[in-house]
């Protein structure tokens, strides 16, 4: 078999066979096709498309290119979650203290940065001392000893998506159906989930731009799951503006800390409460979604979630007086607001739009590797459906340097559109899958 074939018969819009599909995947994963190679086939697959058997196999290959994990003398059952990526989307420190101190063990695998949309490792990493590299040793010790981990994912586990995740990342070929499905239903069977909650976002700052794709991905998900015998919820969410207010690496650990303190935005709260609610109800901790929500409200009114996350900061070597004083986490040099230039009704704000902003101004890569930096990111104080008078501080820009602060003050400014007339609030969620 060639590459070049197997990237030509895609290009051509046939359908690959199970072998040819491994014969990419283990190939690229232990270096015998090069980058360019498999950045070709990924943008056929994204030009193309993939059938449901196809996209099976994807993941399959994909899940079985490194070790798989079994974590059942740990934990005797495991329950997991996965965003389909966002921009404002820092749920998983959230969840995972609310879900661990309610008795249910989590050890999540979570991934860098990726195009517009931000990365949970990245955000962690913005407190000092923070490692998120654990051996498989210490990622079973410390979910033994504190129930809850919050890793990179290793690189002998799924190691195809480990590659090809970066490759995607700089060359266009995130926003594709099977590419995203095999990307994340790899990264969960890898480590071995019994039970998995799928955040699958919807709108302008997700990969699926409309709820059809949406429904799609999230269907091809739980099938995936559900032939492998795993309890299966997708939730299908709103990314048309960013969730929370915070858009950035350090900034969103401030908010994720506001929350865990029971003091975070009313939206951010809910979404981390329902997809908490749903991880506890599969996990057995509670007979139903809204006696998880309850639950979830209770752990972090009564401050078990707080503590728990101080727990895990702390087991990953991070420093917790930062955490318990967030102004001691990096914070930029400019930090300016931004008024409404007029009165009305915020019809839309852009969460694509803000994700590229906060890439540009530094918080994300522009190529493989890069490094981030923690600091930089928009504070955005409006929601849809908000009416603004003239004057009133409509997002604040964290950066570091004046040349991007200003590009992104126009590029917010476009970003943000009014309407005279009442607008609705959008949705948190359009629906679940089971
Ligand atoms: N999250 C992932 O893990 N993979 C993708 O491809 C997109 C979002």
């Amino acid at each position: 078999m060639r590459a070049v074939d197997i990237i030509e018969k895609k290009r051509d819009g046939h359908e690959l066979t199970r072998e040819e599909i491994e014969f990419m995947v283990h190939g690229y994963t232990r270096g015998a096709i090069p980058d360019y190679q498999a950045a070709a086939w990924c943008m056929a697959v994204l030009l193309r498309n993939m059938t449901t058997r196809e996209t099976t196999d994807l993941t399959l290959a994909m899940a079985h290119s490194g070790k798989t994990l079994d974590l059942h003398d740990v934990a005797p059952f495991i329950v997991d979650k996965h965003s389909s990526g966002g921009v404002g989307d820092k749920v998983s420190p959230v969840v995972l203290s609310i879900v661990s101190a309610a008795g249910l063990p989590v050890g999540k695998m979570s991934g860098r940065g990726l195009s517009f949309s931000g990365g949970t490792l990245d955000k962690m990493e913005s407190i000092k001392g923070y490692r998120a590299d654990l051996s498989e040793d210490e990622f079973r010790a410390q979910l033994k000893r504190i129930g809850v981990v919050l890793a990179g994912q290793s690189s002998d586990l799924a190691p195809a998506d480990g590659k090809l995740y970066a490759l995607r990342d700089v060359t266009g070929t995130v926003p594709s159906l099977p590419l995203v499905a095999s990307s994340i239903m790899s990264k969960k069977i890898a480590a071995g989930a019994d039970a998995i909650v799928l955040d699958v976002k919807t709108g302008s700052g997700a990969f699926m731009k409309t709820e059809d794709d949406a429904r799609a991905l999230a269907r091809i998900m739980v099938d995936i799951g559900k032939m492998l015998d795993k309890k299966m919820v997708a939730l299908i969410s709103d990314m048309n503006q960013p969730l929370g207010h915070k858009v950035g690496n350090a900034l969103e650990v401030i908010e994720a800390i506001e929350t865990l303190r029971g003091d975070g935005p009313e939206d951010f709260s809910e979404h981390c409460l329902i997809v908490a609610a749903h991880m506890l109800r599969l996990g057995s901790k509670a007979q139903s979604t809204e006696a998880g929500r309850a639950l979830a409200k209770e752990i972090i009114a009564d401050g078990r979630a707080w503590e728990k996350f101080t727990q895990l900061v702390q087991a990953h070597g991070g420093d917790v007086s930062q955490i318990e004083n967030p102004e001691r986490l990096p914070h930029a040099k400019i930090v300016q607001d931004v008024a409404s230039s007029r009165s009305g009704y915020i019809a839309r704000v852009d969460a694509l739009e803000v994700g590229l902003t906060a890439v540009v101004l530094g918080a994300g890569r522009e190529k493989k590797g890069d490094p981030v930096d923690h600091a930089v990111g928009i504070d955005v104080h409006v929601k849809v459906g908000d009416r603004i008078e003239a004057g009133q501080p409509l997002l604040t820009i964290h950066a570091n340097d004046e040349g991007k602060r200003a590009e992104a003050e126009e590029r917010l400014k476009a970003a943000i559109q009014f309407s005279d007339t009442a607008v609705d609030p959008l949705p948190l969620f359009y629906g679940t899958i089971e």
